[in-house]
């Protein structure tokens, strides 16, 4: 038996977020599972999806899209990046979508029949033409499938950006005279209502049990839990101190139990002395820094309440109720970094309802 930190990955509670984001009464929803499904595992997430309803797919990069492909033979595929010379023939051999966001990529495309999505820009400045720049001949030109913007700041339903993004939008849109589907709204956006929904919503995050930011919470189901195995437990005295840098220091005498997970698992390092396991339902703080593959845990609450601690055990460090929202902001960071970071050590496996456990 493996005795490496393990994911148990929950395929019911993924199509269960998918359902509750699709709710909105728009034409498609589409799901964002660039970064190999935000450090889940396309292998499983793609196939789960598409029997859950899911058509279109969002990737960052072509190569990303034909792994999709391969796992999805008649989803639509849009690749965020854009198109240049170098990859046209990949869009054309693997029906990917190019997200268009240069003039080249406007002229490369046109022509083509290769339904590219158009990005404009409204005010995130990152990927995106300027609205301005662009003629409608040229967007004719190129026979777009969708036209497409990216909000700033939907994890902040009060910002004026939002409105203002949508109207920049809006305006630009009906401008046009063609009747293409429209798509703004990432996982963010869904929740700021059904204004910003248009015709394709794009969520990623709320898909895996994330919220946008650590005060933006909805009501996902967890995704991933991450189980941590017991490699040796030991009794320390008052006054000495667990791992790096002896930054725990215990104030009496104490039972630690010594985990296999580390950073190089993406447990990030800002987590050391700021997160709990939990091991028969009682919390465990997580005592001194992390290192890279272990982590010191303070069991003596579990032993007190007169259970025993062993190297069979294993503590969980994410699940149900150790959400991956609250380990974000116990990092200092955002549900998208702590997945992204799940590296590739461990053992993982994806739960269906009423099946057994499938090793991927
Ligand atoms: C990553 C991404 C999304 C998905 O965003 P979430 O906040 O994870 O829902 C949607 N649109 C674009 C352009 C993206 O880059």
């Amino acid at each position: 038996m493996s005795r490496r930190p393990r994911l148990l990955l929950d395929a019911e509670a993924l199509v269960a977020n998918y359902q509750l984001l699709a709710q909105t009464g728009v034409q498609a929803t589409a799901a964002v599972v660039k970064a190999n499904a935000y450090g889940l595992g396309v292998d499983w997430v793609v196939p789960t999806l598409v029997d859950a309803g899911c058509e279109i797919f969002f990737v960052a990069y072509p190569e990303e899209g034909v792994q999709v492909r391969s796992l999805a033979p008649s989803a639509v595929i849009y690749v965020f990046h854009g198109m240049d010379r170098s990859n046209l023939e990949l869009y054309r051999a693997q029906r990917l979508r190019p997200c268009l966001n240069s003039r080249e990529g406007i002229q490369l495309a046109s022509g083509e029949g290769l339904e590219p999505a158009i990005h404009v820009d409204t005010g995130m400045h990152r990927l995106g033409l300027c609205v301005e720049t662009l003629a409608e001949r040229d967007i004719r030109a190129c026979s777009p499938s969708l036209l497409m913007s990216h909000l700033v700041a939907s994890d902040q339903p009060a910002s004026p950006l939002n409105m203002l993004q949508r109207s920049m939008f809006v305006s630009w849109v009906s401008s046009l005279n063609m009747t293409v589907p429209c798509s703004l709204a990432n996982t963010g956006g869904i929740l700021l209502g059904a204004e910003y929904h248009f015709e394709i919503t794009r969520p990623g995050i709320g898909l895996y049990g994330g919220s946008p930011d650590p005060s933006c919470v909805w009501p996902a189901r967890a995704v991933v839990s991450w189980h941590a195995p017991v490699l040796m437990v030991q009794k320390v005295d008052q006054g000495a101190s667990v791992g790096y840098g002896g930054t725990w220091i215990a104030d009496r005498e104490r039972v630690i139990a010594t985990c296999a997970s580390g950073y190089a698992d993406g447990l990030l390092r800002t987590l050391g002395n700021q997160w709990c396991a939990e091991l028969h339902g009682i919390r465990c703080p997580l005592v001194g820094r992390v290192s890279m593959d272990l982590i010191g845990i303070d069991v003596t609450e579990v032993i007190e309440a007169g259970f025993s601690v062993g190297s069979t055990d294993w503590v969980e460090l994410l699940n149900a109720r150790h959400s991956v929202d609250a380990m974000a902001a116990a990092a200092g960071t955002i549900a998208y970094e702590c997945l992204t970071r799940l590296g590739p050590r461990f053992d993982r496996f994806v739960t269906h309802s009423n099946q057994p456990m499938e090793s991927v």
